[in-house]
Parts: structure tokens; C-alpha cells; sequence
């Protein structure tokens, strides 16, 4: 319909109608002056740490791209504002607006909270999405923090990280009693039922805790955050794979008044931004992990074992004791497990005919020669029970 029909068709064109009416919807809409957010986020990493630190880095980075400056992020290191583990806190009593950081570290605030990181035995990065994303694990995750104050979103993921740094070998069971050992998560219940010693130490303290020999081993990520600690010029031997850590999942944790009093649309921000870190961080690790693993065996000269399969079956019967034994103290941590598993044990049958099969059989007729220095986690033949 030509204009002058339309104005015919409507009476627009009598003179009650004003030129103003008739102008008004070619008029640009008025922009309000935008009000501009300054935010401080702490960290649990080192100051711009490969993967970790990084990771949040990029986090607040998307934010303020896409908000065009108008939610902007600084990124503090662990102990610039409050130490590794005092994240959590900082950021629910409104200390700071924003946290980077992960759920298992924040045990003492209820148990429930590790399942939000990784559960030992559990799922992968892959199936953790799967279950946060499409499985109701984020509204669980909310429920969890939201008498905290907190609003959190996965905000990265490490991938399947490794067993940790030992200088003791690792034949059987009996070799974990008296270790002393950095581990965080249920695995660290696991360890002390194997009568070792769980040490909780930032990242940032590893090297020196031991090399001093303060401990005897620890887990920290992977290949490239490992690397860039150092961690293989005093330790003996590079155990793999993580059964305490299968694909563990970083947070970012919004204090949820500093969201509240955000526009709609910076929320939506950094609900999305949050998306495209998480899954920014876990291909960034698979990448450099790559090569940090090629550098540490072929340079570095790093004596890579697995863990012996009888050791890691012990070990998971620990991990279901502990996690079975915090789930019966209280109802909502018992809801979160049981999500957990039940997805866990739908996504393993579809696994097992697609990422499994297939990486099996990839890896029997592409790279089994490749490797030859990565030994796989076997089921040995047991002594006879007498
Ligand atoms: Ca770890």
C-alpha cells in the first residue's frame, strides 16, 4: 500500500491529525544516557595464571565488549583483595560484585557445593554441560548459593585433568597411607580414608610446598597449568588419570544484589558471556594441554605412569562412603546426587556407543603407536582371595 492509500484508508489524512502524530514513527527513539558499572572480581588463581586466570580475564573481557564499556570488570588475583580462599565470602557479604573461582572449595559452606565443581568417578566436561545445561543442574546450582547471596554461572572447565605430582610410587592402596597430600573435592576424603594426609593449599603454594617436602604429592590441573608451575622439576613421577577430576567446572559467582541492581540486558550479558567462557577455557586447555604434555615428556623427561586400576577401584568405593555419607545428613544434597548419577548413568549409555567406541577404536587404529609412552589404566589380574 502506497503511503497516500494508507493515509486515505485510515483518515489520517484529516486535519485533526497532527503533523506530529503523523512524524512520530520515523523519530529515533531517545537514548537514555547509560549509567556505567564498575565492578571488582576476585579470583582463586594467580594473576593472569595460563587457563585459570586467563579464563576470568576473558570473562570480564566479553562483558564489557559486549556491554560497549557499560559493565566494566576489573580482575584481581588470589591475595590483591582477599586470599584464594576467602573468594566466596568476599563475594556474598558484597565485599566485591564477582568471584572466578570453584564450588568444591567452598565444603565448609555445605557439601553440596562440590558437586557443582566434579564428582570423582563422575561426569565430563562434555556431560557436565550437558547435565548443568539441559539436565537442571544450574537451577540446582542456584538453589545451593542462593541463601548465600550468590548467583553463580559455569563460567570454564579444565577438561579431564590429571592424578598429580607424587614423589613416591604408586603400586597399591597401601602406598597412599601416610602420604601427605594437596587434593581438593571428595577425592580428599577418598585420600584420608586411604589413611593419607589431605593438605589444602592454593596453587600458588605448591612448588614450594613440595619441594620443602611439606607435602608429597599433589593434584593441581593439567599439563599446561602444571608446566607453568614448575611443578615437574621436583617431583618424581606424573600420575594420570584424574579419577578425583573428570571435567571440573569453574564458577563465576555474582553477589545478588550487585545483579539485582543491573539492567536486564547487562544480566542476559553476563548470563551469555558466562557461556562463551566456559566453553572458551575448556578449549583452550584441550588445546595447550596437547602440547604441554609433548613438552613435559619429550624435554622435560617427565615419568608419566597410570595409576594402577586395583588403587582406583579402591578409591572410588571410598568416594561413594564419603558422598553417600554427606547425602544422608541432608535432603538437598541428596536431591543434587541423585541428579547427578541419574544423568550420569543415561549420558554412559549413550557415551559408550559414541564418545567411548569411538575413541577406543581411534585410538587402536590411528595412535596406538604414537603414544607409546602413555601406558592405559588396565584391569590387572588379582591375587586369588584366600
Ligand atoms: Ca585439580
Amino acid at each position: 500500500m502506497k503511503r497516500r492509500d494508507f493515509i486515505k484508508a485510515t483518515g489520517l489524512g484529516g486535519l485533526a491529525v497532527s503533523s506530529a502524530a503523523l512524524a512520530a514513527p520515523v523519530v529515533a527513539p531517545v537514548v537514555q544516557p547509560h549509567k556505567t558499572y564498575k565492578w571488582k572480581m576476585v579470583t582463586s588463581w594467580p594473576k593472569n595464571f595460563p587457563g585459570l586466570g586467563a579464563g576470568a580475564e576473558f570473562l570480564a573481557k566479553i562483558i564489557n565488549d559486549l556491554s560497549d564499556g557499560q559493565l566494566q570488570i576489573k580482575v584481581y588475583g588470589a591475595g590483591e583483595i582477599v586470599p584464594a580462599m576467602e573468594v566466596f565470602d568476599a563475594v556474598s557479604q558484597g565485599k566485591v560484585e564477582m568471584g572466578h573461582s570453584a564450588s568444591y572449595y567452598w565444603r565448609n559452606k555445605g557439601a553440596v557445593n562440590q558437586f557443582f565443581t566434579t564428582i570423582p568417578f563422575g561426569l565430563t566436561a562434555q556431560e557436565m554441560n550437558a547435565w548443568l545445561y539441559y539436565g537442571g543442574g544450574m537451577d540446582l546450582w542456584r538453589e545451593a548459593y542462593e541463601h548465600h547471596g550468590l548467583i553463580p554461572t559455569a563460567a570454564g572447565n579444565t577438561g579431564v585433568q590429571m592424578a598429580g605430582w607424587f614423589n613416591r610410587e604408586i603400586n597399591d592402596i597401601q602406598d597412599l597411607s601416610g602420604l601427605k597430600m594437596r587434593i581438593p573435592g571428595f577425592g580428599a576424603n577418598a585420600l584420608t580414608a586411604a589413611k593419607g594426609t589431605v593438605v589444602t593449599l592454593a596453587g600458588g603454594e605448591l612448588f614450594s610446598a613440595l619441594q620443602s617436602g611439606a607435602i608429597d604429592a599433589t593434584e593441581w590441573v593439567g599439563p599446561y597449568n602444571d608446566l607453568a608451575f614448575g611443578l615437574y622439576k621436583i617431583a618424581k613421577y606424573y600420575y594420570y588419570p584424574a579419577w578425583h577430576e573428570p571435567g571440573s567446572t569453574m564458577e563465576c559467582m555474582i553477589n545478588k544484589k550487585a545483579y539485582e541492581s543491573l539492567p536486564k540486558q547487562l544480566q542476559n550479558i553476563v548470563t551469555y558471556a558466562s557461556r562463551v567462557a566456559n566453553q572458551d577455557m575448556l578449549a583452550e586447555f584441550t588445546a595447550k594441554n596437547g602440547q604441554a604434555l609433548h613438552t613435559l615428556v619429550n624435554e622435560h623427561r617427565v615419568d608419566l605412569r597410570p595409576l594402577p586400576f586395583a588403587v582406583l577401584k579402591q578409591m572410588r568405593q571410598y568416594v561413594d562412603e564419603a558422598i553417600r555419607n554427606e547425602a544422608a545428613k541432608d535432603p538437598f544434597t541428596q536431591k543434587v546426587y541423585d541428579s547427578i548419577e541419574q544423568f550420569r548413568q543415561q549420558v554412559s549409555a549413550w557415551h559408550d556407543v559414541s564418545e567411548r567406541a569411538y575413541m577406543n577404536m581411534r585410538a587402536l587404529i590411528n595412535d596406538s603407536k604414537k603414544f607409546d609412552y602413555c601406558t592405559p589404566v588396565v584391569e590387572e589380574a588379582r591375587p586369588p582371595t584366600v
